[in-house]
């Protein structure tokens, strides 16, 4: 970070389109800027009070008036730097916010580095890195569950739970300074059983909180194939699952050729649907790479609803297929409007024509995804999961060095590693090749 961070900064802080654009500025010296280029209508008493909105008008150096605005001050330490800043609000579409921002810059601002606010704040120390993070969660969040995971993460959900185990490890550095300086008075076998213990403690807790596919399905979505063979009804059952008509019905087997993926959101979570080719062998080359792609999408598929045809007798394809399913699978009887002849244990009986037995089905998929929404611990970004990855190797290493009876000191230097670790997830460690990567990403104005 070469800017300085005593600079007054500004950026437009919304995106392009929208009726209305936001200029934010902070730092040091922001409300004497403010007060050069924007004037209250004269009936606001108290104008320039925390938190209250002014209108009036902007206008540049010459006195011309650029827009009619809102303006907002939030005086330093209230406010999201944590600095002196203020927003002024204009008429949407670029050029005006342009002008305002061209003329606050003459007036001895300069235009922000991309998520320079917030690294603000973070430096500041009015939120740590993953509450930083957060706020790029909820920005782009592709789902209402991975948006409530980021607000849980803002709200300092993951801190709270590292934060704790981040004192455990400090408290058991501290247990193997004290044995080593008191010899006498402190047993160093009972202090090792003890380091290993609570080591043990919390590589469990780094685990269950870091789990891959509850961050990978929180952030991106599950994804829910249909496999099957042709004609059974998959486009139907997925369409059905979409509530509109966008995957092609047709009944000639085999020409749902590829792959056709569909975003919906059941109860939150975002679901990727893929239709797929008709699982059978065939001569057809094109036939046949739908067929391997519909293959791939199978064994890295979340769920796989195996869809049959209840009104005639399962095929020896079919059996044999099911035979091969492992827990992912749902197995779906459609067309039960249809005099149905197949019974499968455990299947959802559905008839995606009438609509029969569609919210059993969905109730079942949220269940096979079985992501509990509530855990406050859960990480969602890969970052984290690297960093708890690393405390981990560490804390075991530790572990290591006490079951080879080695002394004290050498668990210690883990431990010390697993601190560095966890405190490169809140930025407690201040590393500032950690903190660049985290802020690369932000947006101008954030
Ligand atoms: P896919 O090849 O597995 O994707 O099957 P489609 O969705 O294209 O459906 C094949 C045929 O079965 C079409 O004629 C559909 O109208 C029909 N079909 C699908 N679902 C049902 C159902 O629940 N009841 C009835 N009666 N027909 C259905």
């Amino acid at each position: 970070m070469l800017n300085n961070r005593n600079d007054i900064i500004c950026a437009v802080a919304t995106g392009n389109g929208g009726s209305i654009s936001i200029v934010r500025v902070s730092g040091e010296g922001a409300f004497s800027i403010l007060k050069k280029c924007f004037s209250p209508i004269k009936r606001i008493k108290n104008a320039y009070q925390h938190g209250r909105m002014m209108y009036g008008n902007v206008y540049d150096a010459n006195g011309e008036t650029l827009d009619e605005a809102m303006a907002v001050c939030f005086y330093a330490p209230s406010s999201y730097t944590t600095e002196d800043v203020f927003e002024i609000q204009m008429h949407g579409g670029s050029m005006s916010a342009q002008a305002v921002l061209k003329t606050i810059m003459a007036l001895g601002a300069r235009m922000a580095e991309p998520g320079e606010f917030t690294r603000r704040a973070f430096l500041n120390g009015r939120i740590d890195l993953s509450e930083a993070e957060a706020v790029m969660g909820i920005v782009g969040a592709s789902s209402q569950m991975a948006r409530r995971a980021s607000v849980r993460q803002l709200k300092g959900g993951v801190s709270a739970g590292i934060g704790k185990a981040r004192e455990e490890l400090l408290g058991l550095v501290a247990l193997i300074s004290a044995a080593t300086d008191f010899p006498e008075e402190i047993d160093e076998d009972v202090t090792a059983a003890r380091v290993k213990e609570k080591s043990q403690k919390v590589i469990q807790f780094l685990k269950s909180a870091s789990d891959k596919r509850h961050a990978r399905i929180l952030r991106q979505g599950a994804s829910v194939v249909l496999a099957g063979l042709p004609n059974v009804g998959k486009s139907s059952v997925m369409n059905a699952l979409l509530s509109c008509e966008r995957a092609i019905v047709t009944d000639i087997p085999g020409t749902t050729r590829d792959v056709l993926t569909e975003s919906v959101e059941l109860n939150g979570i975002k679901l990727s649907l893929s239709d797929t080719a008709g699982l059978r062998d065939t001569e057809d080359t094109v036939e046949k790479i739908g067929v391997q792609r519909a293959k791939d999408a199978l064994e890295n598929a979340d769920v796989v609803l195996y869809v049959l045809d209840a009104a005639r007798e399962m095929t020896d394809e079919e059996r044999e297929n099911l035979s091969k399913m492992d827990d992912r699978y749902i197995v779906l009887l459609n067309k039960s409007d249809l005099e149905s002849v197949v019974e499968f244990e455990n299947a959802v009986t559905i008839s995606a024509k009438t609509g029969e037995g569609v919210k059993e089905l969905t109730d079942r998929i949220i269940e096979k995804i079985g992501i509990d929404d509530v855990n406050e611990d859960m990480m969602t970004l890969p970052r984290h999961i690297e960093c708890a990855n690393r405390a981990i190797d560490a804390l075991a290493r530790a572990i290591q060095w006490i079951d080879s009876a080695m002394p004290l000191d050498f668990a210690a230097n883990d431990l010390r590693e697993a601190l560095e670790a966890l405190g490169d997830i809140t930025g407690e460690s201040m590393n500032e090749s950690v903190i660049d990567r985290v802020f690369q990403d932000f947006c101008v104005g954030k």
